[in-house]
């Protein structure tokens, strides 16, 4: 599996103009040479991968050593004990490298500027060259096993949301719902969290990102549940918008806009259909019905070993859609001062079709 992602990262090296590369990026690294370490915060890194045409090296520091030889099997370990640049010129010539393409969106300036200095010190002068998305558009479209993944992680999701559905009660504090969401996901056999989970009632759904406060759940209100679980490395995401009692009038019609528009775009969206179309389909049926200004966000993302990842379902970054893709179809309409209403699944294209990962329950039609 690894192997044939290498093999897959080399195919693109004369066509970038590189002989190597460096890789720091978390989820690139896990996804290239399966070690799981994750780094701690944006000014530490648990280690990097360099790969040539012939060679496969890990480079990290002596706390991870023993754990990067276990996962990474395909990989050469590297451990340094002053930093990762200073490792660097006597690896320069050991895989002959004379031109290293790097992450341009994850090297740290600092860094790259310390790396630079080495590389125009090495006799002949070595070439950094800034590449973007190198292994993100390899992870665009996942194998087979990563649907499985993805899948299983999805269905647990979606089995605790249903069990935090049946217990939500006005009076409870939105934190405790969290609290409850986090519990159970790791109650469940997750590794845990994809990401804090969200619960926005009444005024609060209507910020897209809400973070659970002492808000107490009312009835009749709109309640956005955005939650997402990670296992074996592999994140699910997905929403519902849910109402204790009867809901506030205004947000039964609002609610049937955004799953109109989910629905549509679930039935229609094709492979060889490209991004900013599939926005379209759920954008125009929320704009039709007047809500085009409160729905701000695209359609969907990408779900991976990242919770978002490439493909961003909409027109910002112009993709193509392909079978084998994973990547969420989450409407909404936010209206300040008011709420929201979210409803998000998880969906790959498979057959030519949208196959819905995260299950169908949990719905209203009023
Ligand atoms: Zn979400
Ligand atoms: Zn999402």
């Amino acid at each position: 599996m690894f192997e044939k992602r290498l093999q897959t990262l080399r195919t693109r090296f004369e066509g970038l103009g590189v002989d190597t590369v460096w890789i720091i990026q978390p989820e690139n690294r896990r996804y290239l040479s399966g070690f799981k370490a994750t780094d701690g915060q944006l000014t530490e890194s648990s280690g990097s991968l360099l790969i040539s045409l012939d060679r496969a090296l890990l480079l990290t520091d002596p706390r991870y050593t023993a754990q990067a030889e276990q996962e990474a099997c395909g990989f050469e370990v590297i451990t340094y004990r002053e930093g990762v640049v200073n490792a660097l010129p006597e690896l320069f010539d050991r895989l002959h490298i004379r031109k290293l393409g790097f992450e341009a969106a994850y090297l740290i300036w600092e860094l790259h500027q310390k790396a630079l200095e080495k590389a125009s010190q090495h006799a002949p002068a070595i070439a950094l060259v800034p590449l973007s998305s190198l292994v993100e558009d390899l992870r665009e479209t996942k194998e087979t096993q990563e649907v499985e993944a993805l899948s299983t992680s999805a269905q647990l999701m979606s089995a605790v949301l249903t069990q935090v559905i049946d217990e939500l009660r006005p009076g409870q504090a939105e934190r405790d719902v969290a609290w409850r969401i986090e519990t159970l996901i790791r109650e469940h056999g997750a590794d845990g969290a994809a990401f804090p989970p969200i619960v926005a009632s009444g005024p609060n759904g209507a910020l897209p990102h809400a973070v659970p406060s002492d808000r107490t759940l009312e009835e009749g209100e709109p309640i956005i549940l955005d939650v997402g679980a990670m296992v074996d490395g592999y994140c699910s995401d997905m929403s519902r918008t849910v109402f204790l009692g009867e809901p506030m009038a205004d947000f039964k019609r609002v609610y049937m806009i955004v799953r109109e528009a989910q629905v549509a775009a679930m039935e229609s969206i094709r492979p060889g259909m490209k991004t900013a179309d599939a926005d379209s389909i759920a954008r125009e049926i929320i704009t039709n019905a007047g809500f085009g200004d409160f729905f701000g966000h695209s359609l969907g993302h990408g779900v991976g070993l990242a919770t978002h990842e490439s493909p961003a379902v909409g027109p910002l970054k112009p993709k193509v859609l392909r079978d084998g893709m994973v990547f969420t179809i989450e409407p909404g309409i936010y209206l300040p001062g008011k709420g929201g209403v979210r409803l998000e699944q998880m969906v790959t294209l498979e057959d030519g079709k949208v196959r819905i990962l995260t299950g169908n329950n949990n719905f209203y039609s009023f």
